[in-house]
């Protein structure tokens, strides 16, 4: 494996290159949701590129980014295990040496989950994987479902502004237990991260009622919210049903939709969703 530090030598590396680039953005912290999406990437591209940078763009003010998990030497090993071919890992000098000119705005699908609790949040997404993009030119780039939002603002990105890489979003990776994997999960005390496995059993909850015939969207937040605040002692951020992935509020459940949550427990916010049809079957493949 090779690893890649400057931005001029990633983007030399793949100027001549005539192979199918398959392409992994990550903040690193490696877990097997990561590792999923280079399994993928293997399978359906000649060399697979994997970036680790915790984009501080993404971050408000008062959220994580200087404490956001980091293990370097132990990414690159487990990187280098699961087959990645090139692992490019940038400075923040090195992607942003100037103060940016220029300002990047995604307003379609950033007024509700994250994007309402979280402002610019999405913006600063937009903006490093548009540099990312035009650095590592993959012909695929592959994203988790467990960042839904994240999948439907990359695809409006790459549709309406013409990227030419074609986005692939898979499942959520879980432990045994059902909560989603994630980096921040080692901030959990222990008995938040008993308490955290209710995010999925709530979503869970919520699908079976779909798949009972319940339509009305309020009815099962309802019911969801019931179940996580009785089960955890996290503060829900939110609990929102909508149609996917141009992420609308709905009446009635008529179409593909998500049900989205996310809880603030004491030094760690979590995010799960399920996607699921009009009948309440589980969709975890968007190509
Ligand atoms: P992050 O390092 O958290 O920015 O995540 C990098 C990529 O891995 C994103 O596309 C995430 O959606 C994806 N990812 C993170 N956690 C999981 C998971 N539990 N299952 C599948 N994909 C994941």
């Amino acid at each position: 494996m090779k690893i890649i530090r400057s931005v001029q030598m990633m983007m030399k590396e793949v100027a001549n290159v005539n192979k199918k680039i398959g392409f992994v953005p990550t903040m690193g912290f490696l877990h097997a949701g990561h590792l999923s999406l280079v399994k993928e990437a293997k399978q359906e591209n000649d060399i697979v590129v994997m970036s680790i940078f915790v984009n501080p763009l993404q971050f408000g003010p008062n959220e994580d980014f200087e404490r956001y998990p980091r293990d370097e030497q132990q990414d690159a090993k487990v990187a280098e295990q699961h087959g990645v071919d090139i692992l490019f890992l940038p400075t923040v000098d090195d992607m942003y040496p100037d103060e940016l000119g220029i300002k990047m705005t995604i307003n379609q699908g950033t007024d509700v989950l994250c994007g309402r609790s979280r402002p610019g949040h999405f913006d600063g997404v937009i903006t490093v994987l548009t540099k990312l993009f035009h650095i590592v030119q993959p012909n695929h780039a592959y994203f988790g479902l467990k960042d839904a939002q994240q999948f439907a603002v990359v695809n409006t990105l790459v549709t309406q502004l013409d990227f030419p890489v074609q986005i692939v979003g898979l499942p959520t990776i879980r432990e045994g237990d059902g909560l989603a994997k994630s980096s921040r999960n080692v901030y959990l005390s222990k008995i938040e991260r008993k308490e955290a496995k209710s995010l999925y059993l709530g979503l869970k909850l919520g699908q079976k009622l779909i798949v009972d015939g319940i339509k009305n969207p309020a009815t099962i937040i309802k019911e969801v919210k019931k179940f996580i605040s009785i089960n955890s002692s996290g503060k829900i951020d939110y609990i929102e049903l909508l149609s996917f992935p141009n992420l609308k509020s709905i009446t009635t459940i008529n179409q593909q939709v998500i049900l989205a949550v996310a809880v603030n427990f004491s030094n760690a916010r979590l995010i799960d969703n399920v996607i699921l049809n009009e009948e309440g079957s589980f969709i975890d493949r968007i190509s």
